[in-house]
């Protein structure tokens, strides 16, 4: 939805401290022995963010009523303030990720993951707010990006991967940008 600039920037801040709670409480739940699981979930986490990231710009942002006229409105006005309030991500995080978890996992393993997908969730509005609002040099990763996302913005059947172009090979939605 359209948001304030306090409630659009809130994701910069909120996000960080979150990840920053969640990864220490994990760790300290885990212990001594469990440190190789708990990176081995962090970046487990961090990974399956990038597909989630797909999937949902995809079949969610591109098609479910209501959310799609927000989306279509940020391809038509890419500076406007249009994203998701953070007291919702972080709601869904904590009930489809954190309590689902908690459940079979216990607390340890369901806070690491949950601070390795926000992690991921947080370096995708990262991206998607630079790739739009910043002029990166002409080379690297950001600039590759940058025209990624100009593609998918032109065409909407491709590129919806946001932080990498990785899922949009597997499913064959890659188009170079021009
Ligand atoms: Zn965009
Ligand atoms: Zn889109």
């Amino acid at each position: 939805m359209l948001l304030s600039k306090t409630g659009y920037f809130a994701d910069f801040v909120a996000y960080p401290v979150l990840i920053a709670a969640f990864g220490v409480a994990g760790v300290m739940h885990a212990g001594g022995d469990g440190i190789i699981a708990a990176i081995a979930t962090f970046l487990g986490g961090l990974a399956l963010w990038t597909l989630l990231e797909y999937l949902l710009h995809r079949f969610v942002l591109h098609h479910l009523p209501w959310i799609r006229d927000m989306h279509e409105r940020h391809h038509r006005e890419v500076l406007a303030l249009v994203g998701t309030p953070t007291w919702l991500s972080v709601a869904l995080f904590l009930a489809l990720v954190f309590l689902p978890l908690f459940w079979l996992t216990g607390f340890a393993m369901a806070s690491i993951a949950t601070s390795g997908l926000m992690s991921g969730y947080l370096w995708y509005v990262s991206v998607h707010h630079l790739v739009h609002h910043r002029h990166p040099a002409h080379s690297g990763y950001l600039y590759k990006l940058k025209r990624n996302h100009a593609m998918h913005h032109a065409n909407e059947a491709c590129n919806f991967g946001v932080t990498s172009r990785f899922w949009d090979d597997v499913f064959r939605t890659s188009r170079p940008a021009r």
